[in-house]
């Protein structure tokens, strides 16, 4: 079992773990701040160090939390040091952190939400199912998210049980059935703003997101629309 430390704390970009298993082409370790892809949101890539050898990290797989290393391999029960590319990561973070604010305020205002959504470094899609949307409505609803974020509101990460969570309807934007083989659910929640069951990285408040731009709106048929937003600095 790895120890996802990313949970807790999204700003650790350095830590020391030990190999658990070796496969063909990458190491499982007993403890990481790696994110290994999902909801959206990207695997991390970065570096290990051990025995003054650096070797990078190209990403983790979702299912078995396997660092896939491009040079030389720790043997098992090495110690190493992990280290994020922070710089990527923080992006991914202020741009994951911005669709739920997004997410947000499409919820609030017009009952609608998220079907999907890509992060990448700096840049988001994000699918609505939102029949009457029209491109007015789309720059009015980024107006809106970048009023909410220059109120520089807290983001915090907390867990419900899950027959707490049941009970809680609005923190479910996907299918319900895709909780059910948790425990614990995790929230993270925008300050008297917007929570929502989510297992990614993000900004402890809202202005360390800077702005969101919108890049493109695109009808993808009646009910089914999808815009592209990047992220700058304010
Ligand atoms: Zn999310």
């Amino acid at each position: 079992m790895t120890d996802l430390l990313y949970l807790d704390d999204s700003y650790l970009r350095k830590f020391k773990a030990r190999v658990l298993d070796r496969t063909e082409r990458g190491i499982i370790l007993d403890r990481t701040a790696f994110y290994p892809g999902g909801g959206g949101q990207p695997a991390d890539t970065g570096r290990i160090l051990f025995r003054g050898i650096e070797s990078n990290v190209i990403g983790v797989e979702r299912g078995t939390l396997e660092h896939v290393i491009e040079g030389e391999l720790p043997d098992i029960g090495e110690e190493i040091e992990g280290i994020i590319d922070w710089e990527r990561r923080y992006r991914i973070m202020r741009t994951h952190t911005a669709v739920h604010v997004i997410s947000g305020v499409a919820y609030q205002n017009f009952g609608v939400k998220i079907t999907g959504n890509q992060l990448y470094d700096g840049r988001a899609r994000v699918d609505l199912s939102f029949e009457n949307l029209s491109r007015e409505l789309v720059e009015g609803i980024i107006e809106e998210s970048n009023q909410v974020i220059r109120r520089d509101l807290k983001v915090r990460v907390y867990y419900l049980t899950k027959e707490e969570f049941m009970e809680r309807p609005d923190l479910m934007r996907v299918d319900p059935k895709l909780y059910e083989k948790y425990e614990k659910i995790r929230i993270v929640e925008i300050e008297n703003f917007d929570a929502q069951a989510d297992g990614g990285t993000h900004v402890r408040s809202l202005g360390e997101i800077g702005k969101i731009v919108l890049e493109k709106y695109e009808s993808k048929g009646r009910r089914n629309k999808r815009i592209y937003v990047r992220v700058e600095n304010e």
